[in-house]
């Protein structure tokens, strides 16, 4: 057996995976071999001191008490991250639907509002220019509404003609929706 075989045997030996008969062999070698002798005893040593060092046992529920400080800890708040195009389609969304709602409230609004105007001594004098097209335009809005309730009239009608199909449509469109919900 070489000296550098011997020193491999010894960490296995250490470890306790040589079998008997390769355990042996370094027995013979260590005890003919100045050198390995010197080498195991140092090993052996070694090995005593660790065995002798106190065992730490974790005290109970240690995992536990662990876990739950690390479960506590908030997971990064992920950014929502919204593409360039993304982001812009929110903007003309957002600023199409002020647009339209300031449109709206000051179309229903707008001899109030222009009136209140007319009276602020700021704006008076715009606002005086301004009310005689508000006022026609008033006038041409009721005949658009005129015309949205002609148009949900016919809607109406129509729906009314239509209930019968439509709520056993709707009906055997739930009776569907159930069953694929049951065979899930
Ligand atoms: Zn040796």
């Amino acid at each position: 057996m070489t000296c550098e075989k011997a020193e491999q045997w010894m960490m296995r030996y250490m470890d306790g995976t040589l079998t008997e008969a390769q355990a042996e062999a370094l027995a013979d070698h260590v005890e003919t071999c100045k050198q390995c002798k010197e080498a195991f005893l140092a090993y052996d040593q070694m090995m005593e001191s660790f065995a002798a060092l106190p065992q730490v046992v974790a005290p109970e529920g240690l995992e536990e008490a662990v876990m739950l400080q690390i479960q506590a800890i908030p997971a990064p708040q992920r950014a929502v991250r919204y593409s360039k195009k993304d982001r812009l389609k929110f903007w003309f969304g957002g600023a199409f639907a002020l647009l339209f709602g300031l449109g709206a409230w000051l179309v229903s609004n707008q001899e109030q509002v222009l009136t209140y105007l007319a009276n602020n001594e700021a704006t008076g004098q715009y606002a005086k220019a301004l009310l005689p097209v508000a006022q026609m335009m008033h006038s041409q809005r009721n005949e658009l509404l005129v015309v949205i309730e002609q148009v949900l009239m016919r809607a109406d009608a129509i729906l009314t003609a239509l209930a019968g199909p439509l709520l056993l449509a709707i009906l055997g469109l739930c009776v569907v929706q159930v069953m694929r919900l049951r065979r899930k």
